[in-house]
C-alpha cells in the first residue's frame, strides 16, 4: 500500500460531481442524506454516465501496475470505492478526494465498517444492522488513507521471509493502533498476499540482474527503458519500495543494488 498521487480532474467532471454532491446535501436531514447518497451512487456509478466514465478513468491513472487495487496491489481496482464509508459520510458520497479504485475483496471486506480517534483512542463507528441512522461520532479517521498519507510512514514491509505488513517500530501508540487497524480491516496479510508479495519480490530480483546482465552486455537506451518500466509499472509495487528502502540491509539486495545504484531511483 503506497501513496497514490492525485492525476486531478478536468472543470466539468468535477462539476459533475459537485452537482450530485449538491442532490444529497439538500435531501434533508441527516438519514435522508444517507439515504440519497446511496441510491445516487448507484444510479449514477455507470459506465455509461459520462461523469463516472472520466472519473474511473482518472482514478485508473493513480493504480500500480495493471489497474491494481489502492490497497492491496494484487487484484484488479473495479470497484469505486468511498474511503470514508458513503453509509456514514454522505456528505462525501460525490467527493473525488474520498475515492480509488479497489478490488471486490479489499472493498467488501472494508464495507461499511469505519473507526475514528477520538480524546486519543480508536472508536468503532460503524453502524449495526438495523441500527437507527444517526451521524458518527465526530474524529480522524482512523484508517491510514494512501490518499493524503504516506502508508510507508506507518507501515513496514517484511521482505525476506513473511512479507507481513508490520506497523513501524517508530510509531507513537495511536500511529500503532491505527496501522493495526488498517491492517486488520483490510485484510493486508492474507495467505494470498503473502505468497503475492513472494513472488513478486522474485520477480524483481529477477529483473533487475537481466537489466545488470543487458546493460553490462551494452543495450540500448530504449531497451534498458522497457527493462525498467517492466519494474515500476508491475503489481506489488510497496515490495519493490521496500526493495529500495531495505537495499542496506539485506545482503543480497546491496549486492545488487551496489551494481545497480540507478536503480534506486526507479
Ligand atoms: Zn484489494
Amino acid at each position: 500500500m503506497l501513496h497514490l498521487e492525485d492525476p486531478g480532474l478536468d472543470a466539468t467532471t468535477a462539476r459533475g460531481l459537485r452537482g450530485y454532491q449538491r442532490k444529497v446535501d439538500n435531501a434533508g436531514t441527516y438519514p435522508e442524506q444517507v439515504v440519497a447518497g446511496k441510491r445516487l451512487f448507484g444510479r449514477y456509478n455507470r459506465q455509461t454516465n459520462r461523469v463516472f466514465k472520466v472519473v474511473r478513468k482518472r482514478l485508473a491513472d493513480m493504480c500500480a501496475g495493471a489497474r491494481r487495487c489502492g490497497y492491496c496491489e494484487d487484484s484488479v481496482g473495479d470497484e469505486v470505492e468511498h474511503i470514508k464509508p458513503k453509509d456514514l459520510y454522505p456528505q462525501q458520497v460525490f467527493v473525488w478526494e474520498n475515492y480509488l479504485l479497489a478490488c471486490g475483496q479489499c472493498n467488501g471486506g472494508k464495507n461499511n465498517r469505519f473507526s475514528v480517534i477520538s480524546r486519543g483512542r480508536l472508536r468503532d463507528v460503524t453502524r449495526r444492522r438495523k441500527a437507527p441512522i444517526r451521524r458518527p461520532r465526530a474524529g480522524a479517521p482512523a484508517l491510514i488513507n494512501p490518499r493524503d498519507e504516506d502508508p510507508l510512514a506507518f507501515f513496514d514491509l517484511e521482505i525476506t521471509e513473511t512479507f507481513f505488513f508490520l506497523p513501524r517500530m517508530d510509531l507513537s501508540r495511536i500511529d500503532e493502533q491505527r496501522a493495526d487497524y488498517t491492517i486488520d480491516i483490510l485484510k493486508l496479510n492474507r495467505d494470498v498476499l503473502l505468497a503475492a508479495r513472494h513472488e513478486a519480490y522474485g520477480a524483481y530480483r529477477a529483473r533487475l540482474v537481466e537489466y545488470r546482465q543487458r546493460r553490462d552486455d551494452g543495450a540500448a537506451e530504449t531497451d534498458l527503458k522497457r527493462l525498467s518500466d517492466a519494474i515500476t509499472l508491475s503489481a506489488h509495487p510497496t515490495v519493490w519500495r521496500e526493495m529500495q528502502r531495505q537495499s542496506s540491509l539485506v545482503d543480497e539486495l546491496r549486492i545488487l543494488f551496489s551494481d545497480v545504484p540507478e536503480a534506486l531511483s526507479w
